[in-house]
């Protein structure tokens, strides 16, 4: 693997390899675009086979960031770390401080959380080295469990949806296929039947899918067969790249609007949505409401302010909507561009923002007493 001409092929500003020999770190910090505003990603723990597949992984889900912050109107760029090692048998206490150590030295360019394999007590252990975390436990002076933000932003998506492609945004008026009733998928489907929607629900396991039809009064469907629902939308909360060769003429939805990473297999899918007429909602805007959320623990964190902001998702996706409807193109593109129109309009103003967070940060912690 050519390094340079792969990092000037990604466009990002700065790859840290993080190595201590000590406690067996090896991570990589990928920082893709500061020009919003400090970059933010969580930290990632996996076995990779090769370290050029930690790396690519790093790459791919930082510039991810990016975009998902300035479509989001966020003051945020984007970053992700992984070390790669095994989450059930490599952790310690010296590996996640010397990791936190090694954010300490980004001095706030990168601020991270926690993200698959990852989770509160190997948070706690960064915490000790720096104060670049977010997306910590309530407890901590942190915001806390993000799903049920990410689910309400959803839900904005949906409805922005059903106005643009209906002219109605009736929830109960229409029908729903959730792939996945996890964290966030659970929340959709509890927010839905509130408004007396029609839901079906599908999930590997099955005590999540009782749950939703004891609870909710969902109706089950079998995990392989969500795809051919009859249904008006489909919220896709599980898996990445489940828009497919395989998947899509099985699918009869009229919208696709789910907050799972990565929906589209490939840009090819995207295009063959637009192509029939099927309203896909870009998911790195739609599912958002996440990192709104952790954003604002870097000010001060308010659960109203952050109930507010992620409403805005709704007009965040209507605008989508509307520039690819009025410029022909596939929704995913035109989020694509909003995001760089953002950013390539703020680099002539780049502020000097990661400095003011810190001291935001550190204010907030010291009126919770915790200093
Ligand atoms: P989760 O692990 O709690 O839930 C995912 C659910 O999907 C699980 O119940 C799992 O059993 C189920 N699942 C896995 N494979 C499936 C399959 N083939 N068919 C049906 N169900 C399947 O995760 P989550 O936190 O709810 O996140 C869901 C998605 O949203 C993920 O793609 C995640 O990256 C994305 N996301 C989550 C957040 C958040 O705040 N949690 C924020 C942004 C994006």
């Amino acid at each position: 693997m050519e390094l340079f001409e792969t990092v000037h092929q990604s466009g990002h500003e700065q790859i840290v390899f993080c190595h201590d020999a000590d406690s067996g770190l090896k991570a990589i910090i990928a920082i893709h675009d500061t020009t919003l505003g400090p970059a933010l990603g969580g930290l990632r723990m996996w076995p990779y086979k090769t370290e050029e597949a930690a790396l690519n992984d790093a790459l791919r889900l930082s510039r991810g960031m990016t975009y998902k912050a300035a479509v989001s109107g966020l003051n945020l760029g984007g970053g992700k770390s992984v070390i790669i090692a095994d989450p059930r048998k490599d952790k310690s206490e010296a590996l996640f401080r010397s990791f936190g150590r090694f954010v300490e030295t980004l001095q706030g360019r990168y601020i991270t959380a926690e993200d698959v394999g990852i989770n509160v007590s190997d948070m706690e252990y960064v915490l000790q080295e720096t104060d670049h975390v977010v997306g910590i436990p309530e407890s901590l002076g942190g915001s806390g469990d993000p799903s049920p933000f990410t689910a309400f932003g959803t839900l904005q998506g949906i409805r922005a949806c059903l106005r643009q492609q209906f002219d109605d945004e009736t929830l109960s008026h229409y029908s729903f296929a959730i792939q996945g009733v996890g964290h966030v998928g659970y929340h959709l489907a509890r927010m839905l039947r509130e408004q007396d929607a029609k839901v079906f629900v599908s999930d590997i396991h099955q005590d999540n899918v009782d749950r939703c039809v004891n609870e909710l009064g969902c109706e089950a469907v079998p995990a392989d067969e969500i795809y051919d629902v009859d249904a008006d939308v489909f919220a896709p909360s599980a898996l990445g790249a489940i828009l497919n060769e395989d998947t899509l003429p099985r699918m009869k939805f009229r919208i696709v609007c789910g907050s799972a990473n990565n929906q589209l297999a490939t840009e090819a899918i995207g295009d063959e949505l637009h192509a029939r007429g099927v309203l896909y909602a870009p998911d790195y805007a739609v599912n958002a409401g996440g990192l709104m959320n952790v954003y604002l623990e870097l000010e001060g964190y308010n659960a109203d302010k952050a109930n507010h902001m992620v409403k805005g998702i709704y007009q965040n996706i209507l605008n989508i909507l509307k520039k690819a409807e009025a410029e022909g193109l596939p929704t995913y593109k035109a989020a694509d561009l909003l995001a760089e129109q953002r950013i390539a309009q703020m680099a002539r103003l780049r502020p000097a923002r990661t400095g003011s967070f810190r001291r935001h940060r550190l204010d907030s912690r010291r009126l919770n007493g915790r200093h």
